[in-house]
């Protein structure tokens, strides 16, 4: 079934999304602040609204995909001209908020889209841009069964798979919990290959071991931070991203957020956020973050081997 969807910030993720949207043959309509955005996906055949509230006065779903919470709830909340997406939405509306945002921030979301007397899911996405464009992202969902099966079809056109977690804000609390795996493993798996090094280990044969043992995980396995094991990996192509590391600090500052608001105690998370903001404000924002591994080597250089 064809429907008339709002998609609001056309970025990098938005604008391969929304394409793949009117390919399955929705119709919709797109706003983003930035005209170059709302260019770029006029030619995948997004109408252009001139403002929010005019892309989602006739929606009968409504997508975000906005950098932060704050942009979210803003956008929700409105307060500028036109007003704010809520207010500007027909009544019963579906709010599918797909940006990587704090688990309290999705849950704000949704009690605000509620008050408004509208539906809201929280479905963040991993895959970046590549899945985005392959409409093969993995949506993870927090959601009531009803508002999921609403839900599910419009995913479906832009995902491989769709996961629903539990209620509201389940979708962004599975994202930033598989992003600390992520973020901690790849950490460990560099220390490894830097430890090999300065052991006299080769690449090839530390690879050949933990690959098919105890060691195995996707930082290893599809991410390899050193070049050859895998030959697609970033590390393959100077760390062009892939993930880029400015995605893993935001991630891992929003799960010591929810750390910090949940009382767990996670030392190795806490000083994997630290140690992924240090990188990223210092020159890898823009690079894939298994670039770590050039961190560890760099800091382990004149060190006794
Ligand atoms: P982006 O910065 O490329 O795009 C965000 C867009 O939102 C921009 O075009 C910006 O102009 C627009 N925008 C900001 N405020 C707006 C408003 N009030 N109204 C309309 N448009 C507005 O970011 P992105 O890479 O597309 O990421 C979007 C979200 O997806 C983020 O939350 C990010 O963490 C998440 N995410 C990104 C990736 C990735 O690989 N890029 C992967 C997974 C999740």
């Amino acid at each position: 079934m064809t429907a008339s969807i709002a998609f609001i910030g056309l970025g990098n993720m938005g604008e391969p999304m929304a394409a793949n949207l009117v390919a399955a043959g929705h119709h919709v309509t797109g706003f983003d602040l930035v005209p170059a955005a709302l260019e770029a996906a006029a030619t995948h055949g997004v109408a252009i609204a001139a403002t929010a509230a005019e892309a989602v006065a006739t929606a009968d779903v409504v997508i975000t995909m906005l950098p932060s919470g704050t942009h979210v709830l803003e956008a929700y909340r409105g307060g500028g001209p036109g007003g704010g997406l809520l207010a500007a939405a027909g009544a019963g509306t579906l709010f599918i908020e797909s940006s990587t945002i704090a688990v309290d921030d999705a849950r704000a979301a949704h009690d605000l889209a509620a008050e408004a007397g509208h539906r809201n899911i929280d479905a963040p996405v991993s895959g970046g841009v590549i899945g985005a464009i392959a409409g093969t992202l993995t949506f993870m969902v927090g959601a009531s069964p009803a508002d999921f099966e609403s839900a599910r079809g419009i995913l479906e056109t832009m995902g491989g798979r769709v996961v629903l977690c539990g209620e509201a804000g389940s979708g962004q609390a599975a994202k930033i919990c598989n992003n600390l795996i992520l973020g901690v493993s790849m950490i460990a798996v560099s220390e490894a290959f830097v430890l090999g090094e300065k052991l006299g280990l080769t690449h090839q044969a530390l690879f050949d071991v933990a690959s098919a043992a105890s060691g195995q995980c996707w930082a290893l396995t599809t991410n390899c931070p050193v070049p050859g094991p895998v030959p697609a990996s970033p590390a393959n192509r100077d760390y062009q991203p892939g993930f880029a590391g400015a995605l893993m600090a935001k991630d891992l500052g929003l799960a010591v957020e929810a750390l910090h608001s949940t009382g767990v105690e996670a030392e190795v998370g806490s000083l994997a956020a630290d140690i992924y903001r240090k990188f990223a404000d210092e020159g890898g924002a823009g690079l894939d973050f298994s670039a770590i591994i050039t961190v560890i080597r760099a800091r382990s250089e004149g060190a006794a081997a």
